[in-house]
């Protein structure tokens, strides 16, 4: 018999929550015939089983401290060192704090930065798990516009910034953005790390993708242009698999002790295991050439689908050929009524992609008809057929009207 607590209180916030567009479109996808364009899900096929085996034995045997609750692993804060410095930051050990993934790195930083109702700067179109994470602070958001090759629109910045909204922090993704995936030019970066420090507010940079470049134009982090206002967010979700749930934070020495106090509340401050096992995977391969062969692996998906809206979809469409990241993100002409194009792919089509919407802070008419399609996970024939039955899909609805 199913029970329900009518005494229980939720907080407020809980009012307003409802389950993601990516939650929701999964219970669509048991059929063999289903293509998923729709979740950023990487291919995690590349990853070296052999030497994850290898990896998790040796600790097993040589590690003592492995099933202990134990502090963060020194050992891997210094590899992380030596990859960030791959991607353009000298940083030392003691300003790298090890997180259970990025999501949980954003929801420690906002924990430590965020009032009840604080201002904060984001995108229009933005990665839903920082709302879900800033939520419960029931904060008030100032969205700025975000530019299809430049990315979030610097002078909409400034003027926040200049106004008497007192924002707390700004949020973004730099490189290959989640949805939109631009990758915001390097004259861009050197300006919205000034903002940050001339008016003191920090910017949260969250980069799952900048790894991941394809056109070896790989440019250094906003961090790299101030470590102070800058606060940097690093994951192995997309360089090794999600489910290790390894990330970092990149954060000013002095702010460690807080971090450390909201993490123990949160999950004791370790993840000994999981540590470990990336460190030693890290000792067990160079992590460059694994990264460069997921490189070469996306970049042909990349291409692919390229390829397929070049060919399929309608002339008027419009998108770009991302740089970084798993994304394409495209403007379809305003005649599609998003919401029977979506039925009608998953329904009739069996093909998924995420609506624009999902994404968006404001939902208005000038922001309703943006879709995001995934490439890393699905194959090269996948994509090719998945365009086409959304294109199948277009003109059907052209039919209608
Ligand atoms: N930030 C962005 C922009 C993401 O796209 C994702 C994952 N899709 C995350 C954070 C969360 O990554 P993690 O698995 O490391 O928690």
């Amino acid at each position: 018999m199913e029970q329900s607590n009518h005494r229980l209180q939720l907080a407020n916030w809980t009012k307003n929550i409802n389950p993601s567009a990516m939650q929701t479109f999964l219970s669509f996808a048991d059929s063999p015939d289903f293509i998923s364009l729709g979740l950023g899900l990487p291919d995690c096929s590349l990853l070296p089983k052999t030497i994850v085996e290898k990896s998790i034995r040796e600790i097993i045997v040589s590690d003592q401290n492995s099933f202990q609750y134990t502090q963060p692993l020194s050992s891997l804060k210094q590899q992380i060192v030596g990859l960030m410095r791959e991607r353009g930051l000298f940083c030392k050990e003691n300003e790298i704090f090890l997180t259970t993934g990025a999501q949980q790195g954003i929801s420690l930083l906002v924990r430590m930065l965020l009032n009840h109702k604080s201002s904060i700067i984001t995108e229009n179109f933005i990665y839903p798990g920082f709302l879900q994470a800033i939520e419960p602070y029931a904060p008030i958001l100032h969205t700025v516009s975000t530019h299809f090759r430049n990315g979030i629109n610097i002078d909409d910045v400034e003027r926040i910034l200049q106004s008497d909204c007192n924002p707390t922090l700004i949020y973004l993704v730099a490189d290959g953005g989640n949805p939109h995936s631009v990758t915001i030019p390097l004259s861009h970066r050197e300006q919205l790390a000034s903002l940050a420090r001339k008016y003191g507010v920090p910017i949260i940079e969250d980069d799952p993708y900048g790894f991941l470049n394809y056109d070896n134009n790989m440019l250094p982090p906003i961090i790299s242009f101030d470590s102070e206002w800058i606060f940097y967010v690093g994951t192995f979700s997309k360089l090794l698999a999600p489910s290790f749930r390894v990330g970092w934070l990149i954060v000013p020495e002095n702010l460690q002790k807080h971090l450390s106090i909201l993490k123990e509340g949160s999950d004791i401050n370790i993840a000994s295991f999981s540590q470990r096992i990336v460190s030693k995977i890290l000792e067990n391969i160079k992590l460059t050439d694994h990264v460069q062969s997921l490189i070469n692996f996306y970049r042909a998906k990349r291409e692919a689908i390229h390829a397929a809206l070049n060919e399929y979809f309608p002339k008027d469409a419009v998108y770009y050929l991302p740089s970084n990241g798993i994304f394409f993100w495209v403007k379809l002409p305003d005649w599609i009524n998003m919401h029977e194009f979506f039925e009608c792919a998953l329904k009739d089509y069996q093909v998924a992609f995420i609506p624009g919407e999902a994404f968006s802070i404001i939902k208005n008419s000038a922001n309703k008809n943006y879709i995001r399609l995934n490439f890393s996970l699905p194959t090269l024939e996948q994509i090719k057929e998945g365009i086409c039955r959304l294109s199948k899909v277009i003109a059907y609805l052209k039919e209608k009207i």
